[in-house]
């Protein structure tokens, strides 16, 4: 904890000098344009990832970047979602998973979670996924979990859906979603091309998209 304590220090010093005119600006208001979903994994850094300052973006993590889809009991990512994007008024929601994911690895090689009933219970939003990815050929272990990480986004993005807030804001053409799976080693990025149902490098293609803004209900 010391370690945490000595950072915070080192904050007050050095980086809250350099951007004291954004704190003050920050201090009474924010608007973030992008709701960033990812997973808890201490090794995917959205800010440092997407080079973002505080104010930039609005952020959900938890255990497998999973957004329940909509219903009536309360919960912490409903609400938030719908804070973005109704109050708020974010342009572009990422939902972004990683490479080597603790989750996706449970559900992708059926780990016994029943010492984690929490966890168990969690990662039942990502069902979809996890029937489409068993019924597919996979080469090893390590290929299976890959490509349980990117089928998750998907599911992912199609829980989003059933959100009214994102619902309204596609019908009204003022919101685009996004899903990236950004790989741990390597630093890079691969992006869902709705359009073209398939994964393809963000770097080579920046403007890739699973669902722009404007064709929101045709996507
Ligand atoms: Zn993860």
């Amino acid at each position: 904890m010391r370690d945490i304590i000595d950072g915070f220090l080192k904050f007050q010093r050095e980086a809250f000098p350099q951007r004291t005119e954004l704190f003050k600006q920050l201090a009474t208001s924010q608007h973030p344009r992008t709701l960033f979903i990812s997973c808890s994994d201490s090794r995917l850094v959205p800010e440092l990832v997407t080079q973002r300052e505080p104010g930039d973006l609005f952020v959900i993590r938890n255990a497998g970047n999973i957004v329940p889809s909509y219903g009536p009991e309360p919960g912490g990512v409903s609400a938030t979602v719908e804070y973005a994007i109704a109050a708020l008024e974010v342009t572009d929601v990422v939902i972004c998973g990683h490479s080597d994911c603790g989750a996706m690895t449970a559900i992708a090689t059926c780990k016994c979670l029943d010492h984690m009933p929490a966890v168990r219970n969690w990662l039942r939003y990502a069902d979809s996924a996890k029937v489409v990815n068993e019924a597919r050929e996979h080469q090893n272990e390590r290929a299976r979990v890959d490509s349980m990480v990117r089928e998750n986004v998907i599911a992912q993005l199609a829980n989003i859906k059933t959100h009214p807030s994102v619902r309204l804001a596609l019908e009204q053409g003022r919101l685009a979603l996004h899903g990236w799976v950004y790989d741990i080693e390597t630093g890079s990025i691969d992006a869902f091309d709705g359009a073209h149902n398939r994964y393809v490098s963000l770097a080579e293609h920046p403007d890739t998209c699973a669902v722009p803004a404007r064709l929101g209900l045709a996507a």
